[in-house]
């Protein structure tokens, strides 16, 4: 069998091998699944919940092991690593208490008051393939896994070919929380064999990852017919208001362009300030973002640490020298930091962006972000919406007024006086792209329906609805005229 070359972005040391799995190596997985499927969906909930509470225990238990782990594959520093064992933690936590709720049988209305008893079942869809990327290893692997094990699938998941030792100590995990074999399955390689294979045996597809992948996956899943989530690229616009607190707004615009190095697809990568407060806040945000800490290291004191491979970073700087080339201006950063190792970058802080420049309007995923001067909030509006993208958004000022700018954005989520940590944390709330970031939900209660199949199931008494045979087919039409006349205002 291939194997994968896995190496630590900050010193190129050889992290360890994994097998690059085959097309037929995937469909065995499939067939696993759907032997081991069929024993836990019929595991009561209350168990499945106990096992995620578990698995929210000994990840903070163990949480060293998977921050240096995370560290090593990623480069990321390790507070933005703790981020993913918060967020895990959080999720199982949250869908342990909602899965029963969300998966008891609901009584609704039937066709016919006190005739028509009917109810909605949820069944589980059957194997979830869940396609991941490299930036987010264990909480874009696992935050998605949970709901769907919650609800009864098994689950096969593809970590990113650069980042799997972190997906495959999260599967030890869920094992060591109580999972049963094959329930949940991680399988390493690349994604033309198992992504791809993954979405043709899969009955419900979710990935998270390029908007070019994301394209090709849900034409797969279109011809199967099958249900697809995808949370893809975005072009997050920041807006600060003339009202906004300069100093907390600089420092929230800090964390908000430059967590995990950029590469996070919630992360902003366009600023639109107001002019009134424009002189005030560029020279508090270029000061904020010169002193942060930068470097490697298992340590918790850096605020940013390496950028996933060098050859993202030659991207990056491709992107950056691009838009300099063709007049933007650099206020601070733009430079490879090879003295901490191959892959680090400064924080990078560009205005005058012209819009021919491939970053003003292309996903840079890296620490760069790209500062406009507007003369109005209608201006500021008007430009944030302009991104074919439309995941997160930021609003800084008076909460009213912002408020008023966010129900005018055009995005999945908007975090006000916050980057993105605030929406993404609301779990009961849905999260996910508009336009070319994604179709579907993570999150909230359709973050788990979403990998059920709902069956309605209703009991009729008395009167059949389709007509009695001894009522003639008149007479019936006018009796059900005369009780809908009636009824329209009694029943919503
Ligand atoms: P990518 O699309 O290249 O890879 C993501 C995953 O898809 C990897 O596991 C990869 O192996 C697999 N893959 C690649 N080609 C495939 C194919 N033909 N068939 C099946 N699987 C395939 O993404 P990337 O560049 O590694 O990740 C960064 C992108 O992910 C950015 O655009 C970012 O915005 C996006 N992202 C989005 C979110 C979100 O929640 N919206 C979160 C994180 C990252």
């Amino acid at each position: 069998m291939t194997t994968l070359t896995v190496t630590c972005p900050v010193t190129g040391s050889h992290i360890g091998d994994v097998p690059a799995h085959s097309p037929a190596a995937t469909r065995d997985a499939f067939s696993r699944a759907r032997l081991a499927q069929q024993s836990w969906s019929t595991t009561p909930v209350s168990q499945r919940k106990q096992i995620m509470l578990r698995l929210h225990d000994l990840l903070l238990e163990r949480q060293a092991e998977f921050l240096d782990i995370i560290q090593d594959e990623t480069g990321k520093n390790r507070g933005s690593a703790f981020d993913e064992v918060l967020d895990v933690a959080v999720t199982a936590r949250h869908y342990a208490h909602a899965a029963p709720r969300l998966l008891r049988p609901r009584q609704v209305r039937g066709a016919v008051p006190l005739l028509t008893r009917t109810h909605v079942e949820r069944a589980p869809v059957g194997v979830v393939g869940i396609i991941a990327p490299w930036n987010y290893p264990l909480s874009l692997a696992l935050s998605d896994a949970i709901p769907a094990l919650l609800a009864g699938n098994a689950v096969v998941l593809k970590p990113d070919e650069k980042t799997p030792f972190t997906a495959l100590l999260a599967a030890d995990l869920l094992a060591e929380a109580g999972l049963p074999d094959d329930v949940l399955q991680v399988l390493t390689g690349t994604g033309p064999v198992v992504g791809d294979t993954i979405a043709r045996e899969c009955d419900y597809l979710m990935f998270t990852g390029s908007t070019a992948v994301g394209r090709e996956l849900g034409a797969i899943a279109g011809q199967r017919l099958i249900g697809f989530s995808a949370e893809l690229g975005g072009k997050n616009p920041l807006i600060v208001l003339p009202s906004a607190d300069v100093a907390r707004t600089a420092r929230g615009a800090v964390a908000a362009c430059f967590a995990n190095s950029g590469q996070l697809c919630i992360s902003i990568e366009r600023i639109y300030v107001h002019r009134d407060i424009a002189d005030d806040f560029i020279p508090a945000f270029v000061e904020a973002t010169e002193a942060m800490r930068i470097g490697p290291g298992h340590e918790w004191s850096t605020d940013m640490g390496s950028l996933i491979s060098p050859e993202h970073r030659l991207q990056v700087e491709e992107l950056v020298s691009d838009a300099l080339s063709r007049g933007a201006t650099l206020l601070t950063g733009g430079r490879a930091l090879d003295e901490l190792g191959p892959a680090f970058y400064s924080p990078t802080i560009l205005t005058d962006v012209p819009t021919d420049a491939h970053l003003f309007g292309e996903e840079t995923f890296g620490p760069v972000v790209a500062l406009t001067i507007v003369d109005s909030v209608d201006e500021a509006v008007a430009r944030a919406n302009e991104s074919p993208y439309g995941l997160n958004a930021s609003v800084w000022g008076d909460v009213a007024e912002a408020r008023r700018v966010a129900s005018r954005l055009k995005v999945g989520t908007v975090n006000i006086n916050e980057g993105f940590a605030a929406a993404w944390a609301s779990l009961d709330a849905p999260m996910g792209g508009w336009g070319q970031s994604g179709v579907g939900r993570r999150h909230g209660d359709s973050g788990l329906l979403k990998y059920t199949e709902a069956r309605t199931v209703a009991v009729q008494r008395g009167v059949a609805l389709s007509g009695s045979s001894g009522v003639p087919r008149e007479r019936y039409a006018q009796v059900v005229s005369t009780a809908l006349r009636y009824g329209r205002a009694l029943l919503r």
